[in-house]
């Protein structure tokens, strides 16, 4: 696991997950559905729950909205599924947590985006309304700046004051000093509301790598309250996710995040859990947590002249995610297993005894057969058309041998 120190935060409680703290970093996600479509709403979250996403937020936009969200809880609960459900309230939270207090109720925290609550008031009443329900009803608040709705009235005015200054700063540097301000000047008016330090997570999302990175360096250095990280509308495919990755790898290595969320835009009909498995890859990837266990695979050249090790690689990685959800709760720690797939013999035993388990499949000109490698020392060697099935069954031998299997007993407790 990774020695990064973190940096030091209050810890968070949003329903019966903890975030901030000694906890670990928390993986988040957000739906795409009408959350007046409860039904459907149901079926989204449930995905990204059994994906991994441990705290799911939904809009809350309008009534219908609102009202569906005591029904969305218990769906949930019916079915098993205990996820924490965040509200994501812009402009109208105030009416709608007012008039719908089952829905203030059944969610666990609030998302208040400080740039678009008191849009055209000069007071701030409407925040001050919804951090009352939060305090009334025990929830946390995530005070969430947007750059793309940063709160104008605070921009201007710190725009305006720079430009008095003898040695006026970038405006770039302005506004993403105003991002961590509005943050923190939102955060110290709830607590004059009435909520708790320990009850206020800030996020301060940008769309830029290098200002995301600056501003979370900025926002840590400067409070307690545990961080939400993630880049605001990060894009499709791979741009979404390597851009996600550089930002939050860099904060992260740094100490810095309590909870992540990477924000893609799913290709048409695609799959929403997407964002939850690029979170958990991120975390597994640098070290931080593990959730399923990993199989390294060369990237194959001019001695693999078949597709057969990569269409190996990923039956097994799919195998792996399949077995997941019963072997977490089944063996514990099976989320540390290291499996590799390995082209060709130039790096394919040295790698393959890196791993638990490993396969060097022969490459081109090669002699048809594959050593497997268990905890570095060569244990057999497979050939002919069945070698994924036995691969899967050593596998499958390992798993169970090494890692403690629970009780039948305990598990259906
Ligand atoms: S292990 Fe072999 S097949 Fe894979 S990249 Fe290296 S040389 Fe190529």
């Amino acid at each position: 696991m990774a020695t990064t120190q973190r940096r030091k935060s209050y810890t968070c409680n949003v329903g019966a997950v903890r975030v901030g703290g000694d906890a670990p970093v928390v993986v988040q996600s957000m739906t795409n559905t009408d959350t007046a479509d409860v039904p459907g709403t149901i079926k989204q979250v449930a995905a990204l729950a059994r994906a991994g996403s441990e705290l799911v937020r939904v809009t809350v936009n309008n009534e219908a909205a609102a009202a569906a969200v005591p029904h969305i809880v218990d769906g949930l609960e019916k079915q098993g599924v205990r996820v924490p459900i965040i509200g994501d309230f812009h402009y109208n939270g105030h009416l709608l947590l007012k008039k719908f207090p089952a829905c203030a109720c059944a969610l666990a925290k609030y998302r208040i985006n400080p740039g678009n609550v008191s849009v055209g008031r000069k007071d701030d009443d409407n925040f001050r309304i919804m951090i009352e329900v939060a305090v009334q009803n025990d929830k946390p608040v995530r005070i969430g700046v947007n750059w793309g709705s940063l709160d104008q009235a605070l921009l201007t005015r710190m725009m305006d004051e720079n430009s008095r200054l003898d040695e006026p700063k970038d405006a770039r540097d302005v506004t993403m000093e105003a991002m961590v301000v509005s943050a923190l000047n939102s955060a110290a008016k709830a607590e004059q509301y009435g909520l708790r330090r320990d009850q206020i997570i800030l996020s301060a999302k940008v769309s830029g790598v290098q200002d995301l990175i600056d501003v979370y360096r900025s926002l840590a250095a400067r409070c307690q309250y545990p961080l939400h990280l993630g880049l605001t509308e990060a894009g499709m495919g791979m741009k979404g996710i390597v851009a996600s990755t550089a930002a939050l790898g860099v904060l992260l290595q740094e100490g810095i995040g309590d909870t992540i969320r990477v924000s893609l835009t799913p290709a048409p009909g695609g799959d929403r859990t997407e964002e939850v498995l690029v979170a958990q890859q991120v975390l597994q990837s640098l070290g931080i947590r593990s959730f399923t266990p990993q199989v390294t695979a060369c990237p194959g050249c001019g001695r693999t002249t078949s597709t057969f090790f990569q269409e190996m690689a990923e039956q097994i990685q799919s195998y792996l995610r399949q077995q997941m959800p019963v072997w977490k709760q089944r063996y514990p720690g099976v989320e540390e297993l290291k499996v590799a797939v390995m082209g060709c013999v130039v790096n394919g035993p040295g790698e393959s005894k890196h791993s638990h388990i490993g396969i060097s499949l022969p490459g081109t000109f090669e002699e048809p057969k594959a050593p497997v490698f268990v905890d570095g020392r060569l244990m057999t060697t497979l050939r002919g058309d069945k070698i994924v099935a036995e691969f899967i069954s050593i596998l499958n031998n390992y798993v169970e041998s090494h890692y403690a299997a629970r009780e039948e007993a305990e598990l259906t407790s």
